[in-house]
Protein backbone atom coordinates (compact mmCIF):
# COMPACT_ATOMS: atom_id res chain seq x y z
CA UNK A 1 0.00 0.00 0.00
CA UNK A 2 2.69 2.13 1.10
CA UNK A 3 4.86 1.36 -2.07
CA UNK A 4 2.05 2.36 -4.30
CA UNK A 5 1.31 6.14 -2.54
CA UNK A 6 5.13 6.34 -3.41
CA UNK A 7 5.61 5.44 -6.70
CA UNK A 8 2.26 7.71 -7.28
CA UNK A 9 3.73 10.66 -5.36
CA UNK A 10 7.15 10.15 -7.58
CA UNK A 11 4.76 10.15 -10.71
CA UNK A 12 2.69 12.74 -9.91
CA UNK A 13 6.05 14.65 -9.00
CA UNK A 14 7.98 13.78 -12.22
CA UNK A 15 4.94 14.67 -14.46
CA UNK A 16 4.11 18.05 -12.91
CA UNK A 17 7.60 19.60 -12.03
CA UNK A 18 9.94 21.13 -14.82
CA UNK A 19 13.32 22.95 -14.50
CA UNK A 20 13.44 26.18 -15.58
CA UNK A 21 16.78 28.71 -15.61
CA UNK A 22 16.68 31.70 -13.38
CA UNK A 23 15.33 34.43 -14.91
CA UNK A 24 17.67 37.41 -14.85
CA UNK A 25 17.45 40.61 -17.35
CA UNK A 26 21.08 41.71 -17.99
CA UNK A 27 23.66 41.19 -20.75
CA UNK A 28 24.47 37.54 -21.16
CA UNK A 29 21.06 36.59 -18.77
CA UNK A 30 18.23 34.90 -19.66
CA UNK A 31 13.86 36.14 -19.84
CA UNK A 32 11.45 33.95 -18.96
CA UNK A 33 8.22 35.51 -20.94
CA UNK A 34 4.51 34.33 -20.95
CA UNK A 35 3.65 34.44 -24.58
CA UNK A 36 0.23 33.43 -24.62
CA UNK A 37 -2.30 31.10 -22.99
CA UNK A 38 -2.25 27.26 -23.07
CA UNK A 39 -5.22 27.36 -24.17
CA UNK A 40 -4.00 28.99 -27.71
CA UNK A 41 -1.90 26.73 -30.30
CA UNK A 42 2.02 26.90 -30.32
CA UNK A 43 3.04 30.68 -31.58
CA UNK A 44 5.98 31.66 -32.62
CA UNK A 45 8.53 33.39 -30.96
CA UNK A 46 11.39 35.35 -32.13
CA UNK A 47 13.78 38.07 -30.33
CA UNK A 48 16.18 40.30 -33.40
CA UNK A 49 15.17 37.58 -35.77
CA UNK A 50 15.76 34.52 -34.21
CA UNK A 51 13.42 31.72 -33.42
CA UNK A 52 13.22 31.46 -29.17
CA UNK A 53 12.80 28.70 -27.31
CA UNK A 54 9.37 27.83 -26.15
CA UNK A 55 8.51 25.78 -23.27
CA UNK A 56 4.81 24.45 -21.93
CA UNK A 57 4.04 26.28 -18.52
CA UNK A 58 1.05 25.75 -16.33
CA UNK A 59 -0.81 28.40 -17.54
CA UNK A 60 1.08 29.37 -20.65
CA UNK A 61 3.40 28.60 -23.29
CA UNK A 62 7.17 30.28 -22.05
CA UNK A 63 9.49 31.87 -24.35
CA UNK A 64 13.13 31.53 -22.65
CA UNK A 65 14.86 34.33 -24.21
CA UNK A 66 18.93 34.28 -24.36
CA UNK A 67 20.18 38.35 -23.92
CA UNK A 68 23.24 39.20 -25.81
CA UNK A 69 26.18 40.17 -23.40
CA UNK A 70 26.28 43.25 -26.20
CA UNK A 71 22.40 44.23 -24.98
CA UNK A 72 22.09 47.73 -23.66
CA UNK A 73 20.44 48.40 -20.48
CA UNK A 74 16.63 49.48 -21.48
CA UNK A 75 13.60 47.85 -23.04
CA UNK A 76 14.04 45.14 -25.33
CA UNK A 77 10.84 43.60 -27.11
CA UNK A 78 10.14 39.84 -28.37
CA UNK A 79 8.33 39.21 -31.53
CA UNK A 80 4.69 36.60 -31.32
CA UNK A 81 2.81 35.45 -33.82
CA UNK A 82 -0.36 33.95 -32.69
CA UNK A 83 -2.60 30.58 -34.12
CA UNK A 84 -4.55 33.32 -36.29
CA UNK A 85 -1.30 34.94 -38.00
CA UNK A 86 -1.43 37.90 -35.92
CA UNK A 87 1.25 39.77 -34.42
CA UNK A 88 2.27 41.58 -31.59
CA UNK A 89 4.82 42.34 -29.56
CA UNK A 90 6.00 42.26 -25.52
CA UNK A 91 8.87 43.92 -23.94
CA UNK A 92 11.33 42.97 -21.17
CA UNK A 93 13.97 45.37 -19.20
CA UNK A 94 17.34 44.57 -19.50
CA UNK A 95 19.03 46.13 -16.27
CA UNK A 96 22.67 47.26 -15.96
CA UNK A 97 25.44 44.77 -15.03
CA UNK A 98 28.76 45.45 -14.23
CA UNK A 99 30.91 42.77 -15.40
CA UNK A 100 34.40 42.41 -13.53
CA UNK A 101 37.74 42.50 -15.45
CA UNK A 102 40.19 39.43 -15.55
CA UNK A 103 43.96 39.62 -16.59
CA UNK A 104 45.71 36.54 -17.51
CA UNK A 105 48.99 35.77 -19.35
CA UNK A 106 49.00 33.19 -21.84
CA UNK A 107 52.50 31.89 -22.47
CA UNK A 108 51.57 30.85 -26.43
CA UNK A 109 51.87 34.14 -28.04
CA UNK A 110 50.18 33.06 -31.10
CA UNK A 111 46.90 32.30 -29.63
CA UNK A 112 47.00 36.15 -28.44
CA UNK A 113 48.31 38.07 -31.39
CA UNK A 114 48.22 35.31 -34.47
CA UNK A 115 50.23 34.70 -37.34
CA UNK A 116 48.94 35.81 -40.57
CA UNK A 117 47.98 31.79 -41.46
CA UNK A 118 46.35 31.34 -38.22
CA UNK A 119 44.27 34.41 -38.72
CA UNK A 120 43.10 33.04 -41.57
CA UNK A 121 42.08 29.59 -39.56
CA UNK A 122 39.83 31.73 -36.90
CA UNK A 123 37.84 33.79 -39.76
CA UNK A 124 36.70 30.12 -41.04
CA UNK A 125 35.88 28.81 -37.77
CA UNK A 126 34.51 31.77 -36.65
CA UNK A 127 31.82 30.98 -39.37
CA UNK A 128 31.77 27.62 -38.43
CA UNK A 129 31.13 28.61 -34.63
CA UNK A 130 28.42 31.53 -35.48
CA UNK A 131 26.24 28.60 -37.22
CA UNK A 132 26.53 25.59 -34.69
CA UNK A 133 25.53 28.46 -31.72
CA UNK A 134 22.48 29.31 -34.42
CA UNK A 135 21.38 25.73 -34.79
CA UNK A 136 17.40 25.45 -34.19
CA UNK A 137 15.79 22.31 -34.32
CA UNK A 138 12.12 22.00 -33.36
CA UNK A 139 12.13 19.59 -30.33
CA UNK A 140 11.43 20.48 -27.26
CA UNK A 141 14.76 22.08 -25.52
CA UNK A 142 15.69 19.78 -22.49
CA UNK A 143 16.30 22.47 -19.72
CA UNK A 144 17.32 20.29 -16.44
CA UNK A 145 20.73 21.43 -16.76
CA UNK A 146 23.64 19.58 -14.43
CA UNK A 147 27.21 20.86 -13.84
CA UNK A 148 29.74 19.19 -16.67
CA UNK A 149 32.48 18.44 -13.96
CA UNK A 150 33.43 18.63 -10.41
CA UNK A 151 36.10 21.30 -9.57
CA UNK A 152 36.45 24.92 -8.66
CA UNK A 153 35.09 27.79 -10.83
CA UNK A 154 38.39 29.40 -12.11
CA UNK A 155 36.47 32.44 -14.41
CA UNK A 156 33.12 33.47 -14.62
CA UNK A 157 30.74 33.98 -17.35
CA UNK A 158 31.12 37.47 -18.90
CA UNK A 159 34.47 39.03 -17.40
CA UNK A 160 36.31 41.35 -19.38
CA UNK A 161 39.53 39.90 -20.24
CA UNK A 162 42.35 41.45 -20.65
CA UNK A 163 45.59 38.90 -22.27
CA UNK A 164 49.05 39.72 -22.07
CA UNK A 165 48.12 43.14 -21.23
CA UNK A 166 45.54 43.39 -24.27
CA UNK A 167 42.07 43.61 -24.39
CA UNK A 168 40.00 40.50 -25.70
CA UNK A 169 36.25 39.31 -26.30
CA UNK A 170 34.53 38.86 -22.86
CA UNK A 171 34.20 35.50 -21.46
CA UNK A 172 31.68 33.62 -23.34
CA UNK A 173 31.44 30.59 -20.76
CA UNK A 174 31.82 29.54 -17.22
CA UNK A 175 35.93 28.33 -16.30
CA UNK A 176 36.13 25.20 -14.03
CA UNK A 177 39.18 23.99 -12.73
CA UNK A 178 39.73 20.65 -12.99
CA UNK A 179 42.53 18.08 -12.87
CA UNK A 180 44.00 16.46 -16.72
CA UNK A 181 42.12 13.68 -17.53
CA UNK A 182 38.83 13.97 -15.50
CA UNK A 183 35.47 12.98 -17.14
CA UNK A 184 33.30 15.40 -18.47
CA UNK A 185 29.48 14.87 -18.71
CA UNK A 186 26.36 15.96 -20.82
CA UNK A 187 25.01 18.39 -19.16
CA UNK A 188 21.40 17.41 -20.19
CA UNK A 189 20.28 15.15 -23.41
CA UNK A 190 20.96 15.76 -26.50
CA UNK A 191 22.41 15.25 -29.95
CA UNK A 192 26.11 15.74 -31.09
CA UNK A 193 26.33 19.03 -32.87
CA UNK A 194 30.09 18.78 -33.72
CA UNK A 195 33.43 17.69 -32.72
CA UNK A 196 36.75 19.11 -33.33
CA UNK A 197 39.53 20.86 -32.81
CA UNK A 198 39.78 25.29 -32.73
CA UNK A 199 41.77 26.97 -32.52
CA UNK A 200 41.55 29.17 -29.23
CA UNK A 201 38.54 26.38 -27.89
CA UNK A 202 41.06 23.54 -28.49
CA UNK A 203 39.42 19.97 -29.01
CA UNK A 204 35.47 20.45 -28.36
CA UNK A 205 32.23 18.55 -28.17
CA UNK A 206 28.93 20.72 -28.70
CA UNK A 207 25.45 18.89 -27.93
CA UNK A 208 22.05 20.17 -29.12
CA UNK A 209 19.61 20.23 -26.39
CA UNK A 210 16.66 21.68 -29.18
CA UNK A 211 15.06 24.79 -29.57
CA UNK A 212 18.38 26.64 -30.14
CA UNK A 213 19.52 25.35 -27.11
CA UNK A 214 23.00 24.16 -27.47
CA UNK A 215 26.23 23.91 -24.73
CA UNK A 216 29.85 23.47 -25.85
CA UNK A 217 32.93 22.14 -23.73
CA UNK A 218 36.18 23.18 -24.91
CA UNK A 219 39.92 22.80 -23.97
CA UNK A 220 39.47 19.19 -23.88
CA UNK A 221 42.41 16.30 -24.16
CA UNK A 222 39.92 13.37 -25.16
CA UNK A 223 36.81 13.43 -27.25
CA UNK A 224 34.60 10.62 -26.54
CA UNK A 225 31.73 10.86 -28.61
CA UNK A 226 30.42 11.37 -32.30
CA UNK A 227 28.78 13.54 -34.30
CA UNK A 228 24.78 12.73 -34.30
CA UNK A 229 25.37 11.04 -31.34
CA UNK A 230 22.29 10.68 -28.88
CA UNK A 231 23.55 11.43 -25.54
CA UNK A 232 22.03 10.75 -22.29
CA UNK A 233 21.89 13.42 -19.41
CA UNK A 234 25.57 12.72 -17.19
CA UNK A 235 26.34 10.44 -19.83
CA UNK A 236 30.45 11.04 -20.69
CA UNK A 237 31.44 12.81 -23.33
CA UNK A 238 35.50 13.65 -23.09
CA UNK A 239 38.22 14.20 -20.50
CA UNK A 240 39.37 17.79 -19.19
CA UNK A 241 42.52 19.31 -20.83
CA UNK A 242 44.21 22.05 -21.99
CA UNK A 243 44.45 22.12 -25.68
CA UNK A 244 43.88 25.49 -27.50
CA UNK A 245 44.42 29.01 -25.68
CA UNK A 246 44.90 28.49 -22.14
CA UNK A 247 46.69 29.25 -18.54
CA UNK A 248 46.24 25.34 -17.18
CA UNK A 249 44.02 22.68 -17.56
CA UNK A 250 40.18 23.22 -17.09
CA UNK A 251 36.66 23.09 -18.81
CA UNK A 252 35.61 26.01 -20.49
CA UNK A 253 31.67 25.36 -20.62
CA UNK A 254 29.41 27.68 -22.85
CA UNK A 255 25.65 27.60 -23.07
CA UNK A 256 23.98 29.09 -26.46
CA UNK A 257 20.52 30.46 -26.44
CA UNK A 258 18.86 31.28 -29.75
CA UNK A 259 22.69 32.19 -31.05
CA UNK A 260 23.57 34.14 -28.02
CA UNK A 261 26.10 33.10 -25.17
CA UNK A 262 24.67 33.00 -22.16
CA UNK A 263 25.77 32.73 -18.38
CA UNK A 264 25.24 28.56 -17.39
CA UNK A 265 25.10 29.80 -13.93
CA UNK A 266 21.54 30.31 -14.18
CA UNK A 267 21.02 26.97 -15.44
CA UNK A 268 22.65 25.47 -12.46
CA UNK A 269 20.40 28.00 -9.44
CA UNK A 270 17.33 26.99 -11.56
CA UNK A 271 13.92 26.49 -10.07
CA UNK A 272 11.24 24.48 -10.44
CA UNK A 273 8.16 25.12 -11.40
CA UNK A 274 4.49 23.32 -12.15
CA UNK A 275 4.10 22.52 -15.99
CA UNK A 276 2.24 20.50 -17.83
CA UNK A 277 3.73 17.20 -18.52
CA UNK A 278 5.94 17.31 -21.78
CA UNK A 279 4.18 16.09 -24.69
CA UNK A 280 7.54 14.02 -26.82
ZN1 LIG B 1 36.79 29.95 -20.59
Amino acid sequence: MIKTILILCFFILSQSSYAFPINDLKPGGIATINVAPITQHKPRVSFETKPVALVKGKHNWLAIVGIPLSATAGFHKVKIVDEKKQTHYKSFRVRNYHYRTQRLRISNKNKVNPNKKSRARIQRESRLKQKLQNTFTPHQAHLNFMRPVSGRDSGRFGLKRILNKQKRNPHSGMDIAAPLGRSVKATETGTVLYTGNLFFTGNVVYLNHGNGLISLYAHLSKINVKKGQNIKRGQLIGKVGSTGRVTGPHLHWSVYLNGNTVDPALFLRKKHTKANPIKK
